[in-house]
């Protein structure tokens, strides 16, 4: 039976299906439906062109035209929708050389990389199942659709994507399939790394990572990662078992305190991860370090933004196997902070200059203000002008 997110999308099917062509729910979606999993995003494949696909819906985002597929938006919800097509070879280990439209769904099927992944499900909720998909996730396998060693000389990337589902679902790779990974292992070395990265992001959040971690250094392939290659060491070092680790950040994170003479910014940079990612890792380096310090103080909550909390408390957890940090803590101390800024000191760097007339203005300032930002925060002294003159007045900054 179809639960809730089919019941939407279920308008893209018929609306397709209005107009002549065909259209099934594919891939991730019927898989986790099967399982009983949560349903993240629905996919759908068409016999229609992209460009019918524009004709047919007011709201269609051109994400990847060019490999037939599109985004229609429905009530809000993103569906992307790809035409059944066949995928050239993968020349460049990055994109098929070209991709060829196609009108039937079985042909379609057959270019998908697993068993599994090779299911199809049409609107009334009839399986296509050419592969023996079902019986592969009963039996909690992961074998690719066809030879193995073709598929993985195909496209390398899905000697990772076994990895990330054997860690997201913790299914066991069938033995074909791991021999043809073990085999073709070093292709993964002339991949794209956003492609590895987008991967190895989900195979590191997998509720059973450390399964998938038992596969990876048993078939070596950190010998073919960023990073991981030139310190083969790292991987063994994660504390076992490794815990769910929900965004990359943490896991730079975590790499880097196991091996600190690899900076965030080296591993960010080889690994290409966003600015973004690189700036919550060091906020989170930051904030382990000062924990292994001091423990738990106003500081550290102070620095570190609330929505980085629960990524903190997942990291301390598992690095430093140290159950007593957790979520209400933080927030407890969040909620009794004296200021959440800066701006919320009642002395600003005008009064200061107003308080030493003699001074030029200069770098004293900022120490000053960040000096006393510490002191307020940690509640040293109190928040309040006439006792921050005072205190300055006793402390007053050095010459020059
Ligand atoms: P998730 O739940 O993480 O989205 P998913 O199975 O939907 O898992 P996607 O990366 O969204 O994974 O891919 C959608 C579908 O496209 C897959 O189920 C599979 O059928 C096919 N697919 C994706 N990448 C490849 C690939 N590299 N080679 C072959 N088929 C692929
Ligand atoms: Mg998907």
């Amino acid at each position: 039976m179809h639960t809730n997110p089919f019941q939407n999308a279920r308008y893209i099917i018929d609306k397709i299906e209005e107009h002549g062509h065909q259209a099934y729910f594919v891939g991730g979606c019927v898989r986790d439906s099967l399982l009983d999993n949560d349903i993240k995003d629905i996919d759908i494949a068409t016999s229609a062109k992209p460009e019918k696909i524009q004709a047919i819906f007011d709201k269609v985002i051109p994400v990847g035209i060019e490999h037939g597929t599109v985004v229609v938006r429905h009530q809000g919800v993103s569906y992307e929708v790809t035409t059944f097509r066949l995928d050239g070879s993968y020349s460049d280990e990055r994109h098929p050389d070209s991709v060829q439209f196609i009108d039937r769904i079985d042909e379609d099927l057959a270019r998908r990389d697993f068993t599994m992944n090779a299911l199809a499900m049409d609107k009334s909720g009839q399986i296509i199942d050419l592969y023996g998909g079902k019986h592969d996730l009963n039996e909690k396998i992961i074998r690719t659709v066809g030879d193995g060693a073709e598929r993985f000389t195909e496209d390398p990337l899905r000697i990772i994507r076994a990895l990330r589902f054997t860690s997201q679902l913790g299914f066991s790779i069938e033995s074909d399939t791991l021999q043809a990974m073990k085999k073709l292992k070093e292709k993964i070395e002339h991949l794209a790394v956003e492609r590895l990265h987008q991967e190895m992001e989900k195979f590191f959040a997998g509720k059973y990572v450390d399964k998938g971690m038992s596969y990876l250094i048993d078939l070596k392939i950190h010998d073919y990662l960023p990073v991981f290659k030139h310190e083969p060491n790292i991987v063994n070092q994660f504390p076992r078992p490794i815990m769910p680790l929900k965004s990359f950040a943490e896991v730079l994170c975590v790499a880097h305190l196991l091996k600190p003479t690899i900076t965030v910014h080296s591993w960010a940079k080889q690994w290409k991860s966003s600015n973004q990612t690189k700036r919550k890792a060091t906020i989170l380096v930051e904030s382990i370090l000062h924990y292994k310090k001091y423990g738990i103080d106003q500081w550290l909550v102070y620095q570190l933004p609330n929505q980085y909390d629960e990524a903190f408390t997942r990291v301390a957890q598992y690095i430093l196997d140290d159950c007593t940090i957790d979520l209400n803590t933080i927030q407890k101390i969040r909620e009794q902070l004296t200021i959440h800024s800066k701006k919320d000191l009642a002395i600003d760097g005008y009064d200061m200059m107003k308080m030493f007339p003699e001074k030029k203005a200069g770098p004293w300032i900022q120490a000053l203000l960040n000096h006393i930002e510490r002191l307020v925060v940690m509640e040293k002294i109190d928040n309040n002008k006439e006792k921050l003159k005072e205190w300055i007045k006793c402390n007053p900054p050095g010459i020059n």
